[in-house]
């Protein structure tokens, strides 16, 4: 073997196979969101002088009113724009600032995906529980991956997200958000009433071109590869193969995956490029474990 590394680590990948570090196409590291402090006082400065306020497109503010009607509890304003309103400012503020990723949350109504006896913590920075196990990602953590994604090569060069995977549709939450913002969502989900249940919500809210897909996506889903962006909403502690095989040159691909020899979890990135795969290492983040295998 020549003494040159090769430039792109064989896969599945594993934190301690990683080599050099990140090359992360993006400037600046940044903090980990979820230790951003902000003074009350700044940010209520911040809140009024940023940004304009954003208006659901009509098709999902009429959804989502009806759909609202049916499931949230009356008097809780969560039907309301300005609730969500709130959450991209603070989002705004903790330094996420890709507008078209605080857009499209502005306009998914999140309290929809959410159990009703939690609805009131739904615009709260905060993971809450799902069924089955699973969780909803906290808003600062769907609008940061997606960030990620959008700087990738082909989602700069296309404006857009293109072709998306999403691995672990949950309640389908973070699927409404990349659908508002890519040519195609395919979304996958291993545990059956997961699915089914996203599925008639996303059916209610007509929101972008989702296409929902019971299976594992350890797998990825071979039909409709290449991926422009794929994202996985369940780390393991290696990058399946598959998932790698399925992006595009120019693509992205956003997951968490633990660190070797122990619990915690960190973002990886990964751009196929000309040359193969660059990796890069992000803040630690908390997701619930990626597996193998059908939950009927
Ligand atoms: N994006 C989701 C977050 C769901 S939590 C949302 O907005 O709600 C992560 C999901 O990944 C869980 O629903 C879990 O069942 C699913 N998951 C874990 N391993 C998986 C696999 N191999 N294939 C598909 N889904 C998987």
């Amino acid at each position: 073997m020549s003494g040159s590394a090769p430039r792109a680590p064989k896969f599945p990948l594993r934190l301690d196979q990683m080599t050099a570090p990140a090359r992360l196409p993006a400037a600046a590291p940044r903090k980990p969101i979820a230790k951003t402090v902000v003074k009350p006082a700044l940010a209520r400065t911040l809140v009024a002088n940023q940004r304009p306020v954003l208006r659901p497109q009509a098709h999902v503010q009429h959804a989502h009113t009806e759909a609202t009607r049916r499931v949230a509890p009356s008097g809780l304003g969560l039907d309301s724009a300005d609730v969500r309103q709130r959450m991209v400012r603070r989002l705004h503020v903790a330094g996420l600032h890709a507008d078209a990723v605080l857009d499209a949350m502005a306009r998914v109504p999140r309290h929809l995906f959410i159990d009703p006896a939690l609805v009131t913590q739904a615009y709260e920075d905060t993971s809450l529980p799902i069924g089955h196990g699973q969780t909803i990602s906290k808003p600062s953590v769907v609008a940061r991956m997606i960030e990620l994604l959008l700087q990738g090569s082909n989602a700069r060069a296309k404006g857009s997200l293109g072709r998306v995977l999403e691995v672990g549709t949950g309640c389908g939450y973070q699927a409404a958000v990349l659908s508002l913002m890519a040519r195609q969502v395919i979304s996958v989900e291993r545990v059956r009433p997961l699915h089914d249940k996203a599925r008639s919500m996303l059916d209610r809210l007509h929101v972008g071109p989702v296409r929902l897909v019971y299976g594992d996506g350890m797998l990825g889903h071979a039909p409709n590869a290449p991926y422009d962006s794929i994202i996985a909403a369940a780390g393991g502690d290696a990058l399946p193969q598959a998932w790698l095989d399925q992006l595009a040159l120019g693509g992205r691909l956003v997951s968490p995956m633990r660190q070797p020899g122990s619990a915690q979890q960190v973002l990886v990135v990964v751009d196929r490029t000309e040359r193969g795969c660059v990796h890069s290492v992000h803040e630690s983040v908390s997701f619930v474990p990626l597996k193998s295998g059908l939950v009927g």
